[in-house]
């Protein structure tokens, strides 16, 4: 990772951004965002090829946001890629569902807890695309066999709509659509927050907390100083976190020692939890 930035970009960079020469773990910028338009000069960026449908409140954060940065001379090849996009509120989440279906998307699943429909709020009405994860993440992926119909002739974003009260009876995670060119855009249905700051200081990973609306790439106190010096910093642990740790490893970061320790050791709780659990089921 640290020779996909040039030379001239990690100066120009690390100035702007106030941060230490030798991008010590300690050293924080001055800033908590930079507008689109400096960072892709300052790193000789291409426009996101999302950006068309970013807004002042939809907003794509994590791995898309990463990729992009990468994207520049030396980066990885552009490819069909999953976008994770957050609102808000609610009504944004309604307005971006109604914007994208109006635009072509097409819907694939709700990836959700419950067993009922968020939008017509139907039990039984729900036919699950793929089986639900391990015992203790039963988060399954299903369509609806009423609204679905429905969706396709077009109601779906106008007259359908999520409110709170179907989000916390169906346990909405994620509503995925696909867009005609076949990317998969997940639309976050929880962690609402006023700003993309806000919602990037829950992210694993220091170098994962990044977020663009239509202006600005946002980014947390360490994500710049771990990015530039290739060091793989937890800020904090999800589950996923060890799977991450090799992804992002295979990528040429490497973790702190804290990190190795905290991601490791929260890992082998959780496989000892699950052991237990399995046991006690048995
Ligand atoms: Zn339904």
């Amino acid at each position: 990772m640290v020779s996909r930035f040039e030379p001239k970009a990690r100066r120009m960079l690390q100035e702007r951004l106030d941060l230490s020469q030798n991008l010590a773990a300690d050293s924080v910028p001055r800033a908590t965002h930079l507008a689109i338009a400096e960072v892709r000069e300052i790193l000789s960026l291409p426009e996101p090829a999302f950006r068309p449908w970013l807004a002042p409140d939809r907003w794509v954060l994590g791995g898309a946001v990463l990729h992009w940065l990468r994207s520049g001379a030396g980066g990885e090849a552009s490819g069909p890629l999953d976008y994770d996009f957050y609102f808000p509120t609610i009504d944004a989440l309604n307005r971006g569902v109604a914007d994208f279906l109006a635009a072509g998307f097409t819907f694939s699943c709700f990836q959700l807890w419950g067993d009922r429909c968020p939008f017509c709020g139907l039990a039984g009405s729900l036919e699950r695309r793929e089986a639900a994860g391990p015992a203790a993440v039963p988060l399954v992926k299903a369509g609806c066999r009423v609204c679905e119909p429905a969706g396709v002739a077009g109601r779906w974003g106008s007259r359908l709509r999520i409110t709170a009260e179907s989000l916390a009876a169906s346990g909405l995670v994620a509503l995925d659509l696909l867009s005609p060119r076949g990317e998969l855009f997940q639309l976050a249905a929880i962690a609402f927050e006023p700003t993309p700051s806000r919602l990037i200081e829950s992210a694993d990973y220091s170098i994962c907390q990044l977020g663009l609306d239509d202006r600005s790439l946002y980014f947390g106190r360490y994500t710049w100083t771990d990015l530039l010096a290739g060091r793989l910093r937890v800020e904090n642990l999800h589950r996923s976190c060890y799977s991450r740790l090799r992804k992002y490893q295979g990528k040429g970061f490497s973790p702190d020692p804290a990190t190795l320790a905290r991601v490791l050791g929260f890992h082998l709780y959780l496989q000892a939890r699950e052991l237990l659990t399995r046991r006690g089921k048995a």
